[in-house]
């Protein structure tokens, strides 16, 4: 079997948008997205929820993907039991890809459930019926949902070279969520990986793979005319006609609260601190001058000039060996900072963990002020401006904010609203971050190192 998933462990997210994945099923498809995509083409569909065909005659070859608006946040049984639906549901189309010699894939992550087929012109009707399928009622044999179920621990085991750290990043996940939705662990576990049943796995799928929720992305040199016509002749007699519903967000209220905690840890090579935080952005009003904020305060954070993070933690004081800093939108008004780090020899966790306090708070309380943000505005303007493939790029991003609960928005919206955040929403937002918010701080020593 050569089946090999891609799941996005932990680090993806979230809030779905209700208004465009929830309109329609029956009749043309009348919505618009409230931004223009260059290059796209919308298609009406009687049984999807969006089909967007960014023809490119620069790509050789057709990539088709469907994405279901569903993943392991909305999974009632095991965890990991979304991972495993994916896999019974990809034997579609795994099947034709072997027959065509196509690619094919598929993923599962907290909001998502996407599987895609690379192919040629004259695969594409087949790939899309494939596409269509995946929404079919699970009809494996129990001796291949066994196998199945095997290839998934296979895949465990080789996913999680450091199992022991793995372990304690989901364990700051639940605190920090309060064992929300957005905390369960995508991969499962082996213990939960060895309770899964067919007949589970059937439910959760009847419950998560609806084609009214589903969004098609056709890229590669074809034209949307064409992918009509395919579309027309693809046969969806036994896919469950389903109303689609709203998608709700996986993160919206937290407890305010600190915890810290020190824990020793067995297989952890080394010291190592995870920090999470969660506040509310109360001064957020536009989400997309929101998103293109908190964009550029990550760039900021993450950068080595002054009011980024690198110079008090790395090279001013070698406090952490390395770290990894990161801000995400995790709801419609709630943000995460994520911070993980190794200390440098002789220094404490203690140490590294109030320098990266003081840290942050002086570089938020200075994100607006004067010229610092403008050069991480600039590295993010040109990420958007200066674009070789522009169907490539919007394809692929489109594909993924499906794939992260969102909706589409084109790089040159993306670009506008970066070109609003100017000092003031920037101050406003870095203020909102500035709160005590929920924080969950772990402590990880190597339990060798206890012993000593
Ligand atoms: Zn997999």
């Amino acid at each position: 079997m050569t089946h090999w998933s891609l799941i996005v462990l932990f680090r993806y997210s979230v809030f779905a948008v209700v208004g465009v994945i929830g309109l329609s099923i029956f009749g043309w498809h009348q919505t618009r997205f409230d931004t223009d995509i260059e290059g796209v083409f919308q298609l009406p569909s009687e049984r999807l929820a969006q089909v967007l065909v960014f023809p490119d005659d620069q790509k050789p070859d057709i990539t088709a993907y469907l994405i279901y608006p569903r993943g392991e946040g909305q999974n009632r049984w095991q965890e990991g039991l979304a991972h495993y639906v994916e896999h019974l549901a990809a034997e579609k189309v795994v099947r034709v890809s072997r027959q065509e010699a196509q690619h094919a894939n598929a993923w599962t992550n907290s909001t998502s459930t996407g599987y895609w087929l690379n192919t040629k012109k004259t695969g594409l009707e087949e790939a899309l019926q494939a596409l269509v399928d995946t929404a079919k009622p699970l009809d494996v044999t129990e001796d291949f949902a066994v196998g199945e179920r095997d290839i998934v621990l296979r895949e465990y085991e080789y996913r999680f070279a450091d199992k022991a750290l793995e372990d304690q990043k989901y364990r700051l996940l639940s605190d920090l969520y309060e064992n929300g939705p957005i905390s369960q662990r995508v991969g499962g576990t082996p213990a939960d990986i060895a309770t899964y049943t067919l007949v589970a796995a059937q439910a959760l799928h009847a419950e998560s793979h609806h084609l009214s929720e589903a969004s098609l992305v056709v890229h590669g040199d074809i034209s949307p005319k064409a992918v009509a016509a395919l579309l027309g002749r693809v046969d969806s007699d036994g896919v469950p006609v389903n109303v689609a519903r709203p998608v709700a967000p996986l993160v919206t209220e937290f407890t305010e609260g600190r915890f810290e905690t020190t824990v020793h840890a067995d297989e952890v090579p080394g010291p190592v601190l995870l920090y999470g935080k969660l506040v509310r952005l109360p001064s957020c009003a536009d989400q997309h001058v929101c998103g293109a904020a908190v964009d550029v305060l990550r760039r900021l954070l993450d950068s080595a000039q002054k009011g980024g993070l690198a110079g008090p933690l790395r090279y001013d004081a070698f406090v952490a060996r390395e770290f990894a800093v990161d801000v995400t939108m995790m709801g419609p008004q709630v943000a995460e900072i994520w911070f993980e780090a190794r200390p440098d020899r002789g220094v404490s966790l203690e140490k590294l963990l109030s320098t990266f306090e003081t840290s942050l708070e002086g570089a938020l309380a200075l994100a607006g002020s004067s010229d610092r943000y403008l050069n991480a505005r600039r590295d993010a303007m040109s990420d958007v401006k200066y674009v070789d493939n522009i169907a490539a790029y919007e394809a692929g991003w489109a594909v993924d904010r499906y794939a992260r609960g969102l909706t589409p928005i084109g790089r040159t919206d993306y670009g506008a609203a970066l070109e609003l955040v100017r000092a003031g929403p920037l101050k406003a937002i870095a203020q909102d971050m500035s709160v005590p918010g929920r924080v969950v701080v772990l402590k990880i020593n190597p339990l060798n190192e206890r012993l000593n």
